[in-house]
């Protein structure tokens, strides 16, 4: 089976530092690389230091292109988009690879339109298909599911979705000596319309569910005093907090903040389910989330065999536990 063209991904250093969505992206493309035999290659916007090389040669990435002075456009997203483009029909890449993060997902669109190329968003599973890729893809959290083939007639551009990102080192893989070579654009396209003048982070206590990064949810387990604990510690580790239908029907929340088949479909990093026993109906809303843990007193709670970690525990006695070393670690101040 012949190779279906060179694969460039997007590694953008955030901090100077070879992040865990870097690693999981170099993880991801090598895979690719392998499966569909073909060469890979890495794009950064600063030179990588030694330990970062070092990232980026554990997952056998064969060569980094550093684009000069890369981070001096991360304020004009559409500008280094298109300089990106460039970079990627200069190199010859058939797909270009992004996180679906805030950055990959601005400058995914701005890419496929310079490269008059293919896009495909919240890629979550890719399979070589013949000359081409079958991928599939669920967004709007899990409301809309989909495969797409694409057959290598033109570039491709995907964004992967974070959740099915992962950090794994095949044991296949083979450490390399990456190539890195700085690279400057021939001559800067149009400057863009619009900059970034300030960044708002989203706020865990207010941002839809379905985009939550760590959520604690509560359930029925919850008495009204332990649901108040749990709301404090939400606040003071600033994470999101979510319910079971039955603490919704309590009228202790609104009905956005109720996770499961009715409620929200979530796929946050870290899932925890306090006093929740674990029927079909909330697990359907959660099993997306990467890790979940689940506390409950009873050992036989359903919610137990979907979880990856489980405590059995009285929410009475945790959670003033929690509540107090989350106090002295982070500050309980209002
Ligand atoms: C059509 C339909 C749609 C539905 N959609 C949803 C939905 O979207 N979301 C949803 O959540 N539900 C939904 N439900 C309801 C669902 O079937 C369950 O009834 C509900 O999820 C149970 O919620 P729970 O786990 O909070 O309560 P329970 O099932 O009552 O479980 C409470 C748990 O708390 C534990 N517990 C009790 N005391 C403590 C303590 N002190 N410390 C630790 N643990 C303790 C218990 O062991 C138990 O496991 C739906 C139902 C139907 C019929």
């Amino acid at each position: 089976m012949a190779g279906i063209g060179k694969i460039l991904t997007f590694v953008d250093l955030p901090g100077n530092e070879l992040d865990e969505t870097g690693r999981a992206l170099l993880s991801y493309c090598s895979r690719l690389a392998t499966w569909s035999d073909t060469s890979w290659g890495s794009i950064t916007l600063n030179a990588p230091d030694g330990d970062q090389l070092a990232g980026f040669a554990a997952y056998g990435a064969p060569e980094v292109i550093c684009v000069a002075d890369g981070d001096s456009y991360l304020n004009t997203p559409a500008l280094l988009g298109k300089i990106l483009a460039q970079l990627a029909a200069e190199k010859s890449a058939a797909i270009v690879v992004l996180p679906h993060n805030d950055l990959g997902s601005t400058l995914a669109p701005v890419m496929a339109a310079a490269l008059d190329a293919a896009l495909l968003t919240e890629v979550t599973g890719a399979r070589r298909t013949g000359a081409g890729l079958r991928l599939s893809r669920s967004a709007l959290g899990g409301r809309i599911a989909e495969a797409k083939a694409w057959d290598a007639s033109r570039p491709l551009v995907i964004t992967v979705a974070l959740r099915s990102l992962s950090q794994v080192l095949l044991p296949s893989a083979r450490p390399s000596s990456p190539v890195v070579a700085a690279w400057r654009p021939a001559a800067l396209p149009d400057g863009p319309a619009a900059g970034v003048i300030t960044r708002i982070p989203p706020d865990p206590q207010t941002v839809d569910l379905s985009e939550a990064e760590v959520i604690f949810s509560a359930g029925k387990g919850c008495s009204a005093a332990t649901f108040d604990q749990l709301k404090e510690l939400c606040r003071i580790l600033n994470v999101s907090f979510g319910v079971t239908r039955p603490v919704y029907d309590l009228g202790w929340t609104g009905f956005e903040r109720m996770v499961g088949q009715t409620g929200r479909t979530v796929t946050p990093r870290l899932y925890v389910a306090l006093g929740i026993s674990g029927s079909m109906h909330h697990v359907g809303g959660i099993k997306d989330s990467r890790r979940i843990v689940a506390i409950n007193i009873d050992p036989k709670a359903p919610i137990f065999p979907n979880a990856d970690e489980g405590f059995v525990a009285d929410l009475k006695e945790v959670l003033p536990r929690l509540l107090d070393r989350a106090k002295t670690r982070v500050g309980g101040a209002a």
